[in-house]
């Protein structure tokens, strides 16, 4: 009998989940996707070594550019988004930071929002200046008006988060991908926070997907690692990206050009910046990382069910003075949460609470369910003071931009019993004096 839903995208999300992307047939049959453990793969013959080499062949040489237990992960995630394909990266941070390479050379600029991960802001606020590449931050995320006014000719992307970090804001991502198809460029979401089964961003006309795998894709808390996924619609050759016609150029005699310009983002994040900063994630990891991606849609249908409890219920205690969750019908991103998120709003919210500081450190203090960390994505339920962690660093300006102030807590709700979850946020706050 032979195996065929490994290549097969009219399956359900959650048998891709599980399938997608590997075909055991091509590796003894084993049932588990292997773990490729070497540094480099035996060449071959001549002919071949030239056609690995320039990229005519599929196939590995050096396990830095590529290896087999990475393609397996690379075809799943681009199935389960709907796209043409996708690069695995050390750390989600390392997909953040090859992608804006990807795009912007020296003089160009990026166009993003304030309610970032506060390590993507430090990137394009801090690093990527000194080499030349400028953000322009929209001064009201939630007003298309106020990202034209920032496009301009220098303009290579607009830089967004499916849902924002640490407000959940949800923007209106379909107005925002054509305000960027009207200027030629590409919007790049990071989809960290609702991954492909609460949203699915190709469908809204996102171009480019960034993912920390480290959190829910992984799911366990026990990997770092990062992906890019391509739609393969846009079209990287329309005047405005010179590194790309430089690339298509290259290789288009190498590589069937349909191909290429569908994969166009993908192949080049690989071939220049994979191979020449060497962000490489070890087949160890990535082994890690599809055992959590197995039961991912599982894991999340729990998380929204409990993170909706848990909203509920922060709502009404007197101690709180405000729960930021798209999923509460008292949120004003409520009404985006209907458009884009059906199976919720993901399970990470921020709240406020009514004793300040003090209020917060006893709440860190006494929770025993909830561990206090800074991660965000474990199936167990994680609580943190953003301002002293996540966005440490940034200045009080920056940090009221992005939604944290010293009252300010966040939690990641986990896949626990969900009564577990309410008396423990329960004592806790009770034991605020
Ligand atoms: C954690 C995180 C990142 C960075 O990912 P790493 O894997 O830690 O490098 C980027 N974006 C979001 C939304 C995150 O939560």
């Amino acid at each position: 009998m032979s195996y065929r839903a490994y290549d097969n995208d009219s399956l359900g999300f959650t048998t891709r989940q599980l399938h997608a992307g590997y075909n055991p047939a091509d590796h003894y049959r084993s049932k588990a996707v292997p773990i490729y453990q070497t540094a480099a793969f035996e060449l071959g013959d001549f002919d071949r070594c030239t056609r690995l080499f320039e990229y005519s062949e599929e196939g590995h040489s050096y396990v830095r550019f590529s290896n087999p237990t990475n393609t397996v992960l690379e075809k799943r995630i681009a199935s389960l988004e709907g796209g043409t394909s996708a690069l695995a990266l050390a750390s989600g941070m390392a997909a953040i930071s090859n992608t804006i390479l990807n795009l912007a050379n020296a003089g160009d600029e990026i166009v993003a929002v304030h309610t970032l991960y506060g390590g993507s802001t430090a990137l394009l606020a801090k690093t990527l200046p000194d080499y030349g590449i400028h953000t322009r931050f929209v001064e009201d995320e939630n007003d298309i008006e106020s990202y034209r006014k920032e496009i301009n000719g220098r303009t290579r992307a607009i830089y967004i988060e499916s849902l924002g970090n640490p407000g959940i804001t949800i923007l209106d991502i379909e107005k925002i991908a054509s305000l960027a198809h009207e200027h030629n460029i590409p919007l790049v979401i990071d989809n960290t926070f609702a991954t492909p089964y609460l949203f699915q961003a190709f469908e809204y006309g996102v171009d480019i997907i960034c993912y920390s795998a480290t959190k829910y894709l992984a799911g366990h808390g026990t990997i770092i690692a990062g992906l890019v996924v391509e739609s393969g619609k846009f079209n990287w050759l329309n005047g405005k990206f010179p590194q790309f016609e430089k690339f298509y150029d290259e290789f288009k005699n190498n590589i069937e050009p349909e191909t290429l310009k569908r994969e166009m983002f993908t192949k080049r994040l690989r071939i220049r910046f994979l191979t020449d900063l060497g962000s490489h994630v070890s087949p160890q990891t990535v082994f890690y990382l599809l055992q959590g991606m197995e039961t991912l849609s599982l894991r999340m249908e729990r998380h929204t069910k409990n993170a909706q409890a848990v909203a509920e219920f922060l709502e009404e205690h007197p101690q709180v003075k405000s729960v930021a969750y798209p999923g509460l019908k008292s949120s004003p991103y409520n009404s985006l949460a209907q458009k884009y998120f059906s199976k919720g709003p993901g399970a990470i919210m921020s709240i406020r609470l009514k004793g300040g500081l003090e209020a917060a450190k006893t709440v860190l203090e006494n929770v025993q369910v909830f561990d206090y960390m800074v991660n965000v994505g474990d199936a167990k339920s994680l609580i943190v003071h953003s301002a002293t962690s996540t966005h440490f660093g940034l200045n009080k300006e920056e940090c009221a931009k992005a939604g944290v102030y010293d009252d300010t807590l966040r939690l990641s709700v986990g896949i626990e019993d969900t009564e577990d979850l309410i008396n423990d946020l329960s004592q806790a706050l009770g034991a605020i004096k």
